[in-house]
């Protein structure tokens, strides 16, 4: 019960949330949490959990990092906002473009600054589009992305997500953008079929749409090295060293998001790393600040950056940019947490102990409602049988989520899949405290069904 001019009650009566049902929002509320630390956060009631999601998978560096206060203290108080329009720039966002220019895996030429991962994407379409203009080939617009990724909510970027929420009721997917095979194998493969052939068709799967629609007019494909919110979908051996050439051979651009996977997650600095991929835009965020600060970033390869030069010069205008791109705190924030990043080798870090999470979260299959546990690194998910509760799918994922919050844990059900990305500095120890917390909840589910 929300108690009368509580948080609670205040929340269900001003506030919309995102990827809530209203109406139940009404009737239950919000948790609200007061503060953090490390790995945890706090309630206003003063109950303490772990952030097993690292807040929306981002937190990388953990709640409570002084040095991001003061690295945003300083900012504001030298010069709390200034804009990157029109030849104007400042320090901030020249260093954290050079930074992230010479970070990254593959060669690119250039950083362009949004605030939010959606924003990254939708700014890839709209570069990959005034490209194709330059370029002489309009009838280049046509971008591909899968099934069950996640890309974002602005209407272009949440045309590239391939989930039904963000499509249904939104009159969404745009025409331009389509959709590919997802590339669980559980779930898509065909009877028979090896892990080794449906990675392959899955190659298949997108050149046969290439050709149908013309490779005339595809202009690029976009994807998660691993797939996150759409239920942590790790790809089969083969599938990018399958999918890469197909590319390749009709002179697609490939953007990898790596809003999730980038800054250490997957055990590389990059997912682009881990699977040897050759992108030729990458989208960033989260991690980037650690959510400490919203900003987000698309790097560009010189490929992408030479016909959109020519093109802003012919025309006399690149026509996009937001008030906060690179905005001044923000860059200095993101400096700051890729500087801790970089020196406690957190990606270092993850290597050491993403054996105990992955042994730990592959464990949890002894649960009977477990039917599949799936990683790499520090992400992970654990599948349920939604059967168990003889209900609609995610009905017995939130029913665990509520579970795994009473016990002290937060963690995210996407349907039925129960998703543990947590902060890149968890410890050992606190490994086995996260996943103690769910072997308990999992099993107290059970026992009530
Ligand atoms: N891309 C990926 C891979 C994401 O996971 C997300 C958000 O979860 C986004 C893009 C969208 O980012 P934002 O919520 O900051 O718009």
């Amino acid at each position: 019960a929300q108690l009368p001019n509580s948080l609670e009650a205040r929340d269900t009566a001003f506030q919309l949330h995102s990827y809530a049902d209203a109406r139940r929002q009404e009737e239950t509320g919000a948790l609200v949490i007061e503060k953090g630390e490390g790995i945890y956060v706090e309630d206003i009631n003063g109950k303490r959990y772990i952030e097993g999601m690292a807040g929306l998978w981002s937190v990388a560096v953990g709640f409570g990092e002084k040095r991001l206060v003061d690295a945003a203290a300083r900012q504001m108080e030298k010069l709390p906002y200034y804009h990157t329009f029109t030849y104007k720039s400042h320090g901030p966002s020249i260093e954290l473009a050079e930074k992230l220019v010479e970070m990254a895996p593959v060669p690119m030429s250039k950083a362009y600054f949004t605030n939010s991962g959606s924003e990254a994407n939708d700014t890839a379409i709209k570069l990959i589009w005034y490209r194709s203009n330059a370029l002489g080939q309009p009838e280049r617009k046509k971008i591909i992305s899968r099934v069950r990724g996640y890309h974002g909510v602005t209407i272009a970027s949440a045309s590239l997500t391939g989930l039904p929420n963000n499509h249904r009721s939104f009159d969404l997917p745009l025409p331009q953008i389509l959709h590919t095979t997802c590339p669980h194998y559980r779930t898509m493969k065909k009877d028979g079929e090896s892990e080794a052939d449906f990675a392959k068709r899955c190659a298949q799967d997108l050149e046969d749409l290439i050709l149908a629609e013309g490779p005339e007019t595809i202009a690029a494909f976009f994807a998660e090295p691993v797939m996150g919110a759409g239920g942590v979908v790790v790809p089969p051996d083969g599938y990018w060293e399958a999918v890469q050439p197909v590319l390749k051979k009709y002179d697609i651009l490939f953007v990898a998001d790596e809003v999730i996977c980038g800054f250490g997650r997957t055990g590389n600095m990059f997912g682009t790393e881990t699977y040897n991929l050759q992108p030729d835009m990458m989208t960033l965020s989260k991690a980037l600040s650690s959510s400490y600060q919203p900003i987000s970033a698309l790097l560009i390869n010189d490929t992408v950056y030479q016909p959109i030069a020519d093109e802003s010069h012919k025309i006399g205008v690149l026509g996009h940019g937001y008030t906060g791109s690179g905005h001044p705190v923000a860059a200095a924030v993101a400096l700051e947490n890729l500087k801790i990043i970089e020196e406690r080798d957190l990606v270092g870090h993850v290597r050491a102990i993403a054996p105990t999470f992955q042994k730990r979260l592959a464990g949890l299959t002894e649960n009977p409602l477990v039917i599949e546990t799936r990683g790499i690194g520090l992400i992970g998910a654990a599948e349920l049988s939604h059967e168990a509760l003889a209900a609609t799918p995610g009905a017995l994922g939130a029913k665990t989520n509520a579970m795994f919050h009473d016990k002290g844990l937060i963690s995210r059900n996407m349907l039925d899949a129960m998703a543990f990305c947590p902060p890149l500095i968890i410890t050992e120890a606190q490994v086995n405290e996260l996943f103690d917390i769910a072997e308990a909840g999992l099993k107290a589910v059970q026992e009530s069904l």
